[in-house]
């Protein structure tokens, strides 16, 4: 594991440097405290956790709920954070599968996410789950049926 720690380049000009260690493509955040929710806090113009404030700072705008593909609620990379409804939050944690879409378009970046999950041999039902696509969509990328071009 990489413990080199790196400045995150959003970084507040006036605040608390923001500093992570890579860790298995996560970017845990490792300057500032982790509040009982298990999030890293960061009190800043209404925000009250720091992946919110940084999805917001990357993507321009703030869903109803940041969510993580990478179930790490250290993480602070924006690749990892993607926006939802408290519903969607709700069958990303697995506790419902009746959104699922099995047509979701999946970009590059999501392939390569579910190949180094596959590589690494989570189940394809949570990985299915985690990106709300169909237990077949991940299966066929499991056996390259699709999505072969992604590596
Ligand atoms: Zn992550």
């Amino acid at each position: 594991m990489s413990e080199r720690i790196k400045d995150f380049i959003f970084s507040c000009n006036n605040g608390k440097p923001i500093k992570y260690i890579e860790n298995n493509g996560c970017w845990e955040c490792v300057s500032h405290s982790v509040t009982n929710s298990g999030y890293i806090r960061y009190h800043r113009n209404n925000f009250n956790y720091m992946h919110r404030w940084i999805f917001n700072k990357i993507y321009g705008y703030l869903p109803e709920e940041v969510m993580h593909k990478c179930n790490n609620k250290l993480c602070i990379n924006p690749n990892h954070l993607i926006g939802g409804t408290h519903k969607e939050n709700l069958i990303m944690a697995g506790n419902d599968g009746l959104l699922k879409n099995p047509k979701r378009k999946l970009t590059n970046l999501d392939v390569k996410l579910i190949k180094y999950w596959i590589l690494k041999k989570y189940s394809l039902r949570k990985i299915a789950n985690a990106f709300n696509i169909s237990y077949s969509t991940i299966s066929q990328i499991h056996l390259s049926k699709t999505y072969k071009e992604v590596i």
